[in-house]
């Protein structure tokens, strides 16, 4: 239930009064460069601000222009997002920044109603472009601000269910004054971030505190109503290291999975943790391989990993062979020999990255 009693201005007005005073001081709210402003939401989507600052920093003095970024290949770009995870939002910040460039000169578009129809671009960084840019009187919602007006307005609607973004939209949009759309969107989201967090929020000390329709009703530990994402399956991947000499054979990963354009070595995915062996002994046949069985080992321990909506339990075998992979094997299975200097330079999954950095 809505709390009606309210003031469309009460909620600007603290939430104004209280910003200046809690800030974080930030990079990227010194700036007006929608590609600055774009590359920071971008890198935060899913991100803490500690862990997104250094990518931040680094990426803007990579690629200080939206050009600059369209030029660089695709491996760079995710070579210098290696450790972030979601490699599908480089990929796709790659892909739109040679759009802007292609179709727009380097310029983007300057509502928000325009910036919604540049690849990769939701509501979320489109709301955040437009307002923090160009000033346009258009709300951000990300999961603070959800948190926040479930909270203050008693709004029930699952936050995991795409038709409550309406409702939400709505009644942020009621509240965004047109005189200062960026500083109510920025204040809001760091009131969620420092204030009204998701455990033990600061309610003693809440300038909202009155108005709040949870803390009035006891039910701030209640709200938002979140649905509980599904359990995250467990995928097991056996990796085969294949070395030969100082070279070792990787693959760029192209198919529609996980690490789309990152690297890793031959595999082979089962549903148990062990490969059994005469898997694996069917997967070496395949590679038509030697190899020196003086130096094989036994299979590494389990290297973890968990993603959004998956558990990777990864083992290495680690394959020396007696003479190069064929032409017909490399091809088939995607593999190339590099030098450790040029599996260093690749970009990799970072449990790749841990692998290869323990043992190569
Ligand atoms: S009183 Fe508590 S729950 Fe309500 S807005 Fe303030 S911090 Fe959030």
């Amino acid at each position: 239930m809505a709390n009606q009693t309210l003031q469309p201005s009460f909620l600007a007005a603290a939430l104004l009064a209280w910003y200046p005073r809690h800030q974080r001081d930030l990079p990227w709210r010194h700036t007006r460069d929608p590609y600055a402003i774009w590359l920071s939401e971008v890198i935060l989507q899913q991100t803490r601000v500690a862990q997104g600052l250094p990518y931040y920093e680094t990426f803007l003095a990579a690629y200080p222009t939206v050009q600059a970024l369209a030029a660089a290949p695709e491996a760079e770009v995710l070579r210098y997002w290696q450790g972030l995870g979601y490699y599908s939002r480089a990929r796709n910040m790659h892909r739109t920044a040679q759009q802007v460039v292609a179709e727009n000169g380097g310029k983007f578009p300057g509502t928000y109603a325009e910036l919604l129809k540049l690849r990769g671009i939701g509501p979320y960084t489109a709301a955040a472009i437009a307002s923090f840019a160009f000033d346009e009187a258009v709300a951000v919602l990300d999961g603070n601000v959800y948190r926040v007006l479930a909270r203050i307005f008693g709004l029930h609607s699952d936050i995991a269910a795409p038709s409550s973004r309406k409702e939400f939209q709505a009644v942020a949009d009621q509240h965004i004054p047109a005189s200062v759309p960026a500083d109510f969107n920025q204040a809001i989201m760091e009131f969620g971030a420092i204030q009204c967090t998701p455990a033990k929020p600061d309610c003693l000390f809440c300038p909202l505190q009155a108005s709040c329709w949870a803390f009035q009703h006891g039910q701030v530990a209640l709200l938002p109503v979140k649905s509980k994402a599904k359990k995250a399956r467990t995928r097991y991947f056996h990796y085969f290291v294949l070395r030969h000499n100082d070279q070792v054979y990787l693959r760029e990963r192209r198919e529609k999975d996980i690490w789309q354009g990152l690297y890793d070595f031959a595999l082979a995915e089962t549903d148990t943790p062990e490969l059994p062996a005469d898997e694996l002994v069917r997967h070496l046949d395949a590679l038509g391989a030697q190899f020196d069985t003086s130096q094989a080992a036994e299979p590494s321990a389990a290297y973890r990993h968990v993603l959004s909506h998956q558990k990777l339990e990864a083992r290495f075998h680690d394959l020396p062979l007696t003479q190069p992979l064929s032409a017909t094997v490399l091809r088939d299975l995607g593999l190339r020999a590099y030098s450790a200097t040029q599996v260093e330079a690749l970009p990799k999954p970072k449990l790749i990255a841990n692998y290869v950095e323990q043992n190569l």
